[in-house]
């Protein structure tokens, strides 16, 4: 059964997107079968592989109302063991019309029961906030990956966050775990990058791997395409690839 990971971090713009997009691109190179799940009303993991977010007419809000399996919804990218199931600009509505479901937490992983065998990896992409699409992502989840920037308010949000993690644990979800904290957009020059890579090493399991600051990987979603095929030799591609390299070695370690 394939592996679910919930890429999510409330704060916005720390590499949710980036990492989602480029790990699963990594992990498909590496002959991983890698489904996407874009659970995001920005659409910007749907985008940047290749599908126009506003051509989306159905995707991931239809499987959280039930009214379609990722069967239906999912696309293929320039990859071919690389599927991603879009979000549709509809999905920002989706808290609003679950609210009184009973199971509204659970949508997400009851959509994802079916076809998990097919799959090696399922990554879902957050949304920056900690409401009812990523509870549904971490509901649905094995484990959990939390990219952080390295700034001073970056360990702030930590806290909120893994308390999220603890009370879905205790209730919604006991196998969820968290896989560790990704340090993205590091800069080994800066002092503070160091300070709050420590810090965080004292509290959280921490990838070995650190994402550089890479123009590539910015510049790669207008294109359509994950930083392995626009710029393969960039720091940003090695980096993803050393992360699903890291990734795949714990998970042989632990079989
Ligand atoms: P949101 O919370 O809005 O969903 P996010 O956490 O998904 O944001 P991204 O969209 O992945 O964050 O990244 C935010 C911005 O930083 C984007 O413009 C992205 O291209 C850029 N970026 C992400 N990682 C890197 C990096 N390692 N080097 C350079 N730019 C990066
Ligand atoms: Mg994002």
């Amino acid at each position: 059964m394939g592996r679910v990971v919930a890429i999510a971090n409330q704060k916005g713009g720390v590499g949710k997107t980036t990492t989602a997009v480029n790990l699963a691109a990594s992990l498909a190179i590496a002959e991983q079968r890698v489904l996407l799940v874009d659970l995001d009303p920005q659409g910007n993991a749907t985008s940047g592989l290749g599908h126009p977010h506003r051509e989306v007419d159905r995707g991931t809000y239809e499987v959280l109302l039930g009214e379609a399996s990722i069967a239906d919804v999912r696309r293929g990218t320039d990859l071919a063991l690389l599927w991603v199931a879009p979000s549709s600009p509809d999905l920002a509505a989706a808290s609003m019309e679950l609210v009184d479901d009973p199971e509204r937490f659970s949508r997400l992983k009851d959509g994802l029961a079916p076809c998990r065998d097919e799959y090696d990896y399922i990554l879902i992409d957050c949304p920056p906030s900690l409401g009812v699409l990523t509870i549904n992502a971490l509901t649905a989840a094995d484990a959990v990956l939390v990219p952080m920037q390295c700034e001073y308010y970056a360990l702030e949000g930590l806290g909120d966050l893994t308390n999220t993690i603890e009370r879905i644990k205790n209730g919604l979800n006991d196998r969820l775990e968290l896989d560790g904290v990704l340090l993205t957009m590091w800069d080994a020059r800066s002092n503070l990058s160091h300070e709050v890579a420590r810090e965080v090493k004292k509290h959280f399991r921490v990838y070995e791997t650190k994402i550089p600051r890479n123009v590539r990987l910015a510049e790669a979603p207008s294109h359509g395409k994950p930083v392995i095929l626009y710029d393969a030799s960039s720091r940003g591609s090695h980096g993803y690839l050393n992360l699903a390299r890291e990734i795949l070695d714990a998970a042989d370690e632990a079989a």
